[in-house]
């Protein structure tokens, strides 16, 4: 594997790649997991070269959050991409990305204002940002994104759309530790104490699923059972709970139909902690 972290070398070489076939592209802020893992495994299959990119994007954090003390692991990172047979990990610095810091913005309008976007002002238009960079650089086939950050699938769908973007996106299912805590690298700054509340917010989720099979069709309804079950948990404070339309998020206000995202933020400590399921009628 070969680690580059200058990308107007690795934007020279993607034409040499393109030479050994599609070129799948997975980017990550790095200290990867088992969900990071599974998505290079999905990814592997359908490409022949597979880049891998590791960078904890300023842009995409507000003031108060957690840039900062975001985990951070490179060796590591780097050893799990051998093992997992990455071709390219690339691992720019801030200064080559941003060399006269952020100028020209990608704002995905609406969608990136609601949910994640109205509790993290600036979010998305540094995610938007940072991913259409990225793909500038590697000029992937295949983007792979994790169903995990249902919204970012979401708007980054929408940015392609909108940009004519030509990426084919493909997206990884939920991994989960055994009691059903969504993998994230944030998982690791819980205390044992917060860690421990915070299964509660998969068992809300399923909660709410089984409700919805026994008939409970109202989505209020519905985000009252996640509601009640992740308040048992003094620990647990819930940002916000939403049954939204795929496509674009916007709440669900009728029966459910098939599709329909239950989603869900919710702060341990300082600590965001996001997941979300497919409703299943
Ligand atoms: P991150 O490093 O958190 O920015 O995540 C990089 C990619 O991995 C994103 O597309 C995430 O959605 C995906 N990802 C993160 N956690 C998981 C998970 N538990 N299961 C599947 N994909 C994930």
């Amino acid at each position: 594997m070969l680690v580059l972290n200058d990308p107007q070398a690795v934007q020279s070489q993607t034409s040499q790649w393109k030479k050994q076939g599609s070129i799948a592209f997975v980017p990550t802020m790095g200290s990867l997991h088992e969900g990071h893992l599974s998505l290079i495994r999905t990814i592997k299959q359908r490409a022949d070269v597979v880049v891998l990119s590791v960078y904890v994007n300023p842009t995409q954090f507000g003031p108060s959050e957690d840039f900062d003390s975001y985990p951070r692991d490179l060796t590591q990172d780097s050893d799990l991409c051998i093992a997992e047979g990455v071709d390219y990990m690339f691992t720019p610095e801030t200064s080559d990305i941003y060399p006269k810091g952020p100028g020209t913005w990608v704002e995905v309008a609406d969608l990136s204002h609601r949910l994640e976007g109205a509790s993290r002002a600036g979010h998305f238009r540094g995610v938007a940002t940072i991913v259409l960079k990225l793909l500038n650089i590697i000029r992937p086939d295949l983007l792979a994104l994790g169903q995990k950050d249902a919204q970012q699938v979401v708007v980054l769908r929408r940015m392609a759309r909108d940009l004519m973007l030509d990426v084919e996106i493909v997206v990884g299912s939920t991994i989960r530790e055994d009691d059903g805590l969504a993998l994230s690298s944030r998982n690791a700054k819980l205390t044992p104490e917060q860690r421990q509340a915070a299964a509660a917010i998969f068992q809300a989720l399923e909660l709410a699923q089984q409700a919805l099979g026994d008939g409970t069709t109202d989505p209020v309804a519905l985000i009252s059972v996640v509601q009640e079950r992740i308040e048992q948990e003094p620990l647990l404070q819930v940002d916000y709970i939403s049954v939204a339309k795929p496509d674009d998020l916007e709440p669900v206000d009728g029966p459910i139909e098939q599709g329909a995202l239950l989603l869900v933020a919710v702060f341990a400590g300082e600590i965001r902690l996001l997941d979300n399921i497919v409703l299943v009628p």
